[in-house]
C-alpha cells in the first residue's frame, strides 16, 4: 500500500483590484520525485515550486522524496505573483509531517521566498490582508516589511516573518513573529509643504481655502511665476486627515502600484499626484499587468488631489478621459486580463498659462511682452474643452505678487477648513462639491441670494453651471459661519467662476 499525506494551508493572491484567498492543498505520495501544480497558475507560480524547494533545503529542512502535488483553489481564479511561495512551502512541510500546523487560529500566509529561505516583500500586501479579514480569518502572516502597513486593517492579527524558519515557528505556534512596533504613533504625520511659504497671492490663497473646504475643483490661470504650482502643492496640507477606512483604501491602491515605500507617507493624509503632461495614458489612467491592476495617477490621487500643471499641454484625449472619474469617482479599465472600475475620487486642480508664451495680459512690472496671435491663444485655450471646464467649480486668474508679506500657516487655514467641512457634513452628509442636485435645490438660500441665482439662470448660466455656483456659495457661507448663503456669498461665487479665456477667439 502506498502511504499518503495531505495538508491544507491558506494563501492569497491579487486578482484585479482586490485580494482573493486561495486554498493550497498539498499531497505527498510515494512515487517518482516530481512536483505537480494544478489550478490555473501562471508561470510565476510555476516557479514557486523551485523557489520553495531551494528555500526548504537551505533552511535545513527536507523536501519530500515522493510525488508532490500542489492544488490551488478556487480553480477559476487566475493566480499570479510570488506571494504563494510561502504557503506552498509550509503546505509541503506539513504534508510531509515535518511541522505541526497550529489549528487554534485561522490564518492566511503570504510571502515570496528567496532561494536562501529569506521571506521577501510582495506587492499589494495590505490588499490581501483586507481580503483575509473580509473572508473571516483571524490572522495573517506576512513578510516583515509589511507588518506596519497591514496592521491598519481592523480586527486582524498581523504577524511578520523574515524567513521560512520563522514562518515555520509561527504556524507551529512556537514563535511569536514580528508585531507592529508603534501602532499609535503613525497618524497625523504632516510632511506637506506649508502655505506660510506663499508670499502674498491673497486671491490664490483664498481660492485654495475655498477649494479645500468644499472639495471643489479649481482652475488657475496666470503667467509663469505667479505661484500656481506653489499653491497647488499646498492644498493637501490644508485638507482634513483621511478616516481609518479611507486610509486603508488609499494604501491598498498605492500598494498595488508598488511596494510600501510609497505608502508610508500617504498614511492618514490625502495623497497628491502631479503627473507630467507627457505621461502615457497608462500612467494617467491605469493599466493591467499579469491579471492585477496597476493604478494610474487618477487612482493614486483617490481621496486626495490630482494636479495637472500646464494643463493645455496634456493630450486632448487624456484631459477628456478625466470627465468620467470626475462624475463617478472611478475609472473604468477594460484590458486583457481584467476589466472593472478602479477608485479615482480625486479633487482636480489644473493650472495653465494665459497663452502659449505665458505673458498675455502680464503687467508692465514683469517686462515681458506677448506676441501670440489671437488665433494661437484661441487654439491653446480650446485644448481644455468646454465640457471639462464646466466641471470645474472654481476658476481664477492670478496676477504676479508685488509685496513680500508672508501669509498664514497651513495649520491655521486647515482649522477653518475642517470646521466648514463639518458644517456641510452635518447639513447633507457630504462635501458641498458632492451634494446631489435634488438635495441642493431643496435647501433654501437667503432671498437676496436666490434672486441672484434666478437672474444668473435666466441670463448666462445653464443648470449645471448654476448648481456649481450655489455649491461654492454654500462653502463660502460655511467658511463664514453663516447659516445659509446670502447675496455677498453669491457675488463672491460668481467672481470665482470666471471664464478663463473670455477674450480668446
Ligand atoms: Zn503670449
Amino acid at each position: 500500500m502506498c502511504e499518503m499525506a495531505l495538508a491544507q494551508v491558506t494563501g492569497a493572491v491579487i486578482a484585479g483590484m482586490t485580494g482573493t484567498v486561495v486554498t493550497v492543498e498539498v499531497d505527498v505520495a510515494q512515487g517518482l520525485p516530481t512536483v505537480g501544480l494544478v489550478g490555473l497558475a501562471d508561470t510565476s507560480i510555476g516557479e514557486a515550486r523551485q523557489r520553495a524547494r531551494c528555500a526548504v533545503g537551505n533552511t535545513g529542512l527536507r523536501w519530500p522524496l515522493g510525488r508532490v502535488t500542489i492544488g490551488l483553489s478556487p480553480a477559476h481564479v487566475r493566480k499570479h505573483g510570488t506571494g504563494l511561495d510561502l504557503p506552498i512551502a509550509i503546505g509541503v512541510l506539513a504534508a510531509d509531517d515535518q511541522i505541526d500546523v497550529d489549528r487554534g487560529t485561522s490564518f492566511v500566509i503570504v510571502g515570496e521566498l528567496g532561494l536562501d529561505g529569506q521571506v521577501r516583500s510582495i506587492p499589494g500586501a495590505i490588499t490581501v490582508a483586507c481580503a483575509a479579514q473580509q473572508a473571516g480569518f483571524d490572522r495573517i502572516v506576512v513578510p516583515a516589511d509589511h507588518v506596519g502597513e497591514c496592521s491598519r486593517v481592523p480586527n486582524l492579527d498581523v504577524v511578520g516573518v523574515r524567513s521560512l524558519e520563522e514562518a515555520v515557528g509561527v504556524v507551529a505556534g512556537d514563535h511569536t513573529g514580528i508585531r507592529d512596533s508603534n501602532p499609535g504613533n503613525r497618524r497625523r504625520v504632516r510632511t506637506e509643504p506649508d502655505l506660510a511659504d506663499v508670499v502674498d497671492q491673497l486671491e490664490g490663497r483664498r481660492a485654495l481655502e475655498i477649494a479645500a473646504a468644499g472639495r471643489h475643483s479649481l482652475a488657475m490661470i496666470g503667467s509663469p511665476g505667479v505661484g500656481k504650482t506653489l499653491l497647488a502643492e499646498r492644498l493637501p496640507g490644508i485638507l482634513p486627515d483621511l478616516s481609518a477606512s479611507e486610509s486603508v483604501d488609499v494604501m491598498s491602491i498605492h500598494a498595488l502600484a508598488g511596494g510600501t515605500d510609497e505608502v508610508t507617507g500617504q498614511d492618514a493624509r490625502p495623497p497628491f499626484q502631479a503627473p507630467h503632461h507627457s505621461s502615457s495614458p497608462a500612467a494617467l489612467l491605469g493599466s493591467v499587468s499579469g491579471g492585477s491592476v496597476r493604478p494610474g495617477a487618477v487612482s493614486l490621487a483617490h481621496r486626495g488631489v490630482l494636479f495637472l500643471d500646464e494643463a493645455p499641454e496634456f493630450p486632448r484625449n487624456a484631459l477628456e478621459a478625466l470627465r468620467q472619474p470626475m462624475e463617478s469617482g472611478a475609472v473604468s479599465l477594460h484590458r486583457a486580463g481584467w476589466s472593472g472600475d478602479v477608485p479615482a475620487d480625486f479633487q482636480l486642480i489644473i493650472a495653465a498659462n494665459p497663452c502659449p508664451c505665458g505673458y498675455r495680459h502680464a503687467p508692465r512690472s514683469l517686462a515681458r511682452h506677448c506676441d501670440c496671435p489671437p488665433t494661437a491663444v484661441g487654439s491653446y485655450a480650446r485644448r481644455i474643452s468646454g465640457p471639462l471646464l464646466d466641471r470645474i467649480d472654481l476658476r481664477i486668474r492670478l496676477q504676479p505678487v508685488i509685496g513680500a508679506k508672508r501669509g498664514e500657516a497651513s495649520r491655521e487655514v486647515a482649522a477653518r477648513v475642517i470646521e466648514a467641512r463639518e458644517r456641510a457634513l452635518h447639513r447633507w452628509g457630504s462635501t458641498n462639491a458632492m451634494v446631489g442636485p435634488s438635495t441642493l435645490l431643496e435647501t433654501a438660500l437667503e432671498s437676496d441670494a436666490q434672486a441672484i441665482v434666478d437672474r444668473y439662470l435666466e441670463t448666462s448660466g445653464g443648470m449645471r453651471s448654476t448648481q456649481r455656483l450655489v455649491k461654492v456659495a454654500w462653502t463660502l457661507a460655511d467658511l463664514g459661519g453663516s447659516v445659509r448663503p446670502g447675496a455677498s456669498h453669491m457675488r463672491e461665487a460668481l467672481e470665482l467662476h470666471q471664464p478663463l479665456w473670455d477674450d480668446a477667439s
